[in-house]
């Protein structure tokens, strides 16, 4: 398929703009040249009518099964901090959820983020009564929707003994079937330090050792888990694979360990002004070298208002309107791309021959000038603002017009409704 007449941000090494040019889509779902060809004659051509062509989007920590909790009331008083907001609505939640509704809340949060122009989700999932298998029912999802994602079962001790082993179970299994499958990576998954001893921690650490996939784990999200870096270290849990979420409650000497160790971490800026358990200090982990990227937590599908997110908390944090260009840019569409390659070599995140075809068509014509050096402020002020019209990923159309072309939205969603009134009883 050769896709014409679009602006494209290839987000390649040199970072190029090309105003009108064409794009090769291989039918292995690669890129193939891009810019200006001439192409075979029986070519599909689909002509783009000058749409602005980027990369697809990433989303590099998130929780699907919190879909379903959209206009959920919770009840008696309001949770006042952190914990007692585990406790009151997602340790709930997640205690109710049947395998049906951990499907259906997977498919609606894929809709939401193929529609927001996101081809790659990270995942951490939970449902405590519907372990087993469970991480196989949010694949059908990525499939029936045809996204790009990695998964991972979110092992705990708060649920007793029994229910961690059942977690380290279900990620080994997962781990070891998701080896088959091209659009598909898997995680460890740990919930966070504090509700986990440090027997399950290194069971966990002990089953990894064959498997080698990377930890993917809530760290210093609140100050209740604080001092996490430092025992996750001393039980073997960080390294280079190790996907940590969050990392507010940090010490200087916690973000040398998390650089040394060259961990990845996730920040959800969102999520955690939602959860007024403060911000990430963006410009000190960028500072000592850690490698930060850009996930929702399950907030929003809109990778475009975490970015804005990103950029608008660290100046507000630091009191200098200078700051955080730089950092937001590379959380979002440099660095995501890296972590997915060096967690799952997948290459994704730009638009050059041999990469995977994940991008994005949105409905942005640029009316001030643009180049390779003023990205930020057309993504910012203008691009993320602009309806995602198209998505494709690896190769394969998943949103056409706005719509979501594999699966019937509306009918699912009708579908997902009667789920969810059912888990809200249950609840
Ligand atoms: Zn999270």
């Amino acid at each position: 398929m050769i896709l014409t007449n679009a602006r494209i941000l290839t987000f390649d090494a040199g970072n190029r703009v090309v105003d009108s040019g064409e794009v090769e889509i291989r039918d292995d779902g690669t890129v193939g040249s891009v810019g200006q060809g001439s192409w075979p004659p029986q070519s599909e051509v689909v002509d783009a009518h000058g749409k602005l062509m980027m990369p697809a989007l990433i989303n590099g920590h998130t929780h699907l099964y919190s879909t379903l909790a959209r206009g959920i009331s919770l009840p008696g008083r309001p949770p006042r901090n952190f914990k007692e907001i585990l406790k009151k609505l997602w340790w709930r939640l997640d205690r109710a959820l049947t395998a049906d509704d951990v499907y259906y809340s997977a498919l609606i949060g894929l809709i939401d983020s193929a529609k927001c122009g996101v081809g790659t989700l990270i995942d951490h999932h939970s449902s405590p009564n519907a372990c087993a298998g469970s991480l196989d029912r949010i694949a059908q999802a990525f499939r029936e929707v045809g996204l790009r994602g990695a998964l991972c079962y979110e092992t705990s001790d708060r649920n007793g003994a029994a229910a961690a082993a059942e977690g380290i179970r279900e990620n080994i299994r997962f781990i070891e079937s998701a080896r088959c499958e091209r659009l598909m990576g898997a995680t460890f998954g740990l919930h966070a330090a504090f509700t986990l001893t440090d027997q399950t921690l290194r069971r966990a650490v002990e089953a990894n050792q064959s498997l080698r996939a990377g930890f993917h784990i809530h760290v210093a999200e609140d100050a209740c888990d604080a001092g996490a870096v430092r025992r996750l270290r001393d039980l073997g849990v960080l390294d280079e694979k190790t996907l940590a979420a969050h990392a507010i409650h940090v010490t200087a000497a916690d973000r040398k360990i998390l650089a040394k160790l060259r961990v990845n971490v996730i920040h959800n800026p969102q999520s955690n002004c939602n959860n007024a358990v403060g911000a990430a200090n963006l410009l000190e982990l960028f500072r000592k070298g850690v490698l930060v990227g850009l996930g929702s937590d399950g907030y929003t599908p809109r990778m475009w208002d975490e970015f804005k997110t990103a950029f608008h908390v660290q100046k507000l944090q630091a009191g200098d309107p200078r700051v955080a260009y730089a950092e937001a840019y590379a959380a979002a569409f440099l660095n995501n791309r890296a972590i997915v390659k060096k967690v799952f070599g997948m290459e994704i995140g730009r638009i050059e021959t041999g990469a995977q075809a994940d991008l994005i068509l949105v409905d942005y014509f640029p009316p001030t000038p643009i180049d390779s050096g003023n990205l930020f402020g057309h993504i910012l002020f203008g691009i993320a603002n602009a309806p995602v019209d198209s998505l494709m990923v690896n190769g394969r159309w998943v949103v056409r017009d706005r719509q979501c072309v594999n699966v019937d939205e509306p009918h699912m969603a009708e579908k997902a409704a009667a789920q969810a009134r059912a888990l809200w009883e249950r609840f």
